[in-house]
C-alpha cells in the first residue's frame, strides 16, 4: 500500500494512531485541527506548518516569486486565524535546487516580509538546504485569546453540535477562479487580474477569528481545501452531520461574471479562499458580523446523523458536486 491509497487524511489518521493523542497534559489541541495549541508559561501557544512545492502548489515562473512568499506565509496565518488567535513568529525553511536564481530567493523573502508586516508576524529564523525540487516550508506560532477565567478561547473543529448554524466570512470561489485564469482559461483582463490576485495573494481572516472567539464562539476552521471538504472535517471531528444550502453560499461577484456556469460549484468546492467557517447560535454569529462590518452569511445547519455534508438545492434535493475539494496525496500531481 502506498500513501496515495490512504490519501492525505488517511495518512494523518495513521500518524495520530502511532503518536497516541492525550500523552501530554500541556497539549490543549493535538493533531487534527488547523493548528496545535499548547500551554507555555502564561500563554497558550498556537503552532502550525505548511509547505509549498514547485510543480504541486505553484508553477515556477508562472507567478512572481513575491507571490509565492506571500502565499506560503498567508496559508499559515490563516491556520492561526482558524483557531481564533494572533500570529507572532515564523520559521522558514527553503529547499533550493542549486540553479535557483538568487533573485527568486530575494523575491520570496520580499513577499514573506510584506505578508508578515500585514499580519504582525516576524520571520525569526529558519533553514536553507539543497534539494532536487524547490520547496518552502513555513512554521508559524501565534497566541490564543483567553476567556475571563483564563482558559484559552479557541475555535476548534470538534465543537459543533446539531442545531448550530453554519456561517462563512466573505465570498468564495475567487481563488479557484484565479487558478483557472492562471492556467490559461482566462476571462477579460480586469477579471483575470482580480481573480489571479485572490489566488496569489490571499488575505487570511485574523479579524474574523478574533471577533468569533470574543463573541464566545468555539467552533470554526479556515477554508483551504474547499467549503464542502473542510466542513466535512468539522462533521467528522464533531460527530454530527451538516446540511449546506447551495443557493445560500456567497459566490464572488467577479467569479460569477467570469464563469457564470461554474461559479457556484467553484464556490462550494474550490480551495484556497482562506475565509473562515464559523459555527454557533445565530445571535453570536450576528455579533461577529456586526464587529466585522459585513454580516456573516449563514449557509446551513448542523444536524444529527452521519458525520458528512449534504449539499441541498432550494427544493431540499441533494446536489451532487463534480468534485469535493482537494487531497494532497491523491490529487497532488495537479498544479
Ligand atoms: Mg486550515
Amino acid at each position: 500500500m502506498d500513501v496515495r491509497d490512504l490519501g492525505e487524511f488517511g495518512v494523518i489518521d495513521r500518524l495520530r494512531d502511532v503518536l497516541g493523542v492525550s500523552y501530554e497534559s500541556r497539549l490543549i489541541v493535538p493533531i487534527g485541527d488547523d493548528a496545535a495549541v499548547w500551554h507555555a508559561g502564561d500563554t497558550y501557544m498556537i503552532a502550525t506548518t505548511d509547505t509549498m512545492v514547485a510543480g504541486v502548489h505553484f508553477i515556477p515562473r508562472a507567478v512572481p516569486w513575491g507571490d509565492v512568499g506571500w502565499k506560503s506565509l498567508a496559508a499559515n496565518v490563516s491556520d492561526v486565524a482558524a483557531m481564533g488567535g494572533t500570529p507572532s513568529f515564523a520559521l522558514v525553511t527553503l529547499c533550493l535546487p542549486p540553479d535557483t536564481p538568487v533573485t527568486a530567493v530575494d523575491g520570496i523573502y520580499q513577499g514573506l516580509r510584506e505578508c508578515g508586516r500585514e499580519y504582525g508576524a516576524v520571520i525569526a529564523g529558519g533553514d536553507v538546504v539543497s534539494s532536487s525540487v524547490f520547496m518552502i516550508t513555513v512554521a508559524m506560532f501565534g497566541e490564543a485569546e483567553r476567556n475571563a477565567d483564563g482558559s484559552p478561547a479557541l475555535l476548534r473543529r470538534d465543537a459543533a453540535k446539531p442545531g448550530d448554524a453554519i456561517a462563512v466570512t466573505g465570498s468564495l470561489g475567487a481563488a479557484a477562479g484565479g487558478l483557472r485564469a492562471l492556467q490559461g482559461d482566462a476571462p477579460s483582463g480586469a477579471a483575470r487580474d482580480a481573480l489571479s490576485r485572490r489566488h496569489s495573494r490571499p488575505r487570511p481572516r485574523i479579524d474574523a477569528g478574533l471577533a468569533a472567539v470574543r463573541a464566545g464562539l468555539t467552533c470554526g476552521m479556515d477554508i483551504s481545501d474547499g467549503l464542502v471538504q473542510d466542513l466535512g472535517h468539522i462533521c467528522r471531528a464533531s460527530g454530527a452531520g451538516a446540511e449546506l444550502l447551495a443557493d445560500s453560499v456567497p459566490v464572488d461577484s467577479v467569479l460569477t461574471d467570469a464563469y457564470p456556469d461554474d461559479a457556484r460549484a467553484m464556490a462550494l468546492a474550490g480551495g484556497e479562499d482562506y475565509e473562515l467557517i464559523l459555527l454557533g447560535d445565530e445571535e453570536s454569529l450576528s455579533r461577529v458580523g456586526q464587529a466585522l462590518g459585513p454580516p456573516l452569511k449563514i449557509v446551513g445547519r448542523m444536524v444529527e446523523g452521519d458525520p458528512a455534508v449534504r449539499v441541498l438545492d432550494a427544493d431540499g434535493a441533494e446536489v451532487q458536486l463534480p468534485r469535493a475539494g482537494w487531497d494532497h496525496l491523491r490529487d497532488g500531481s495537479d498544479a
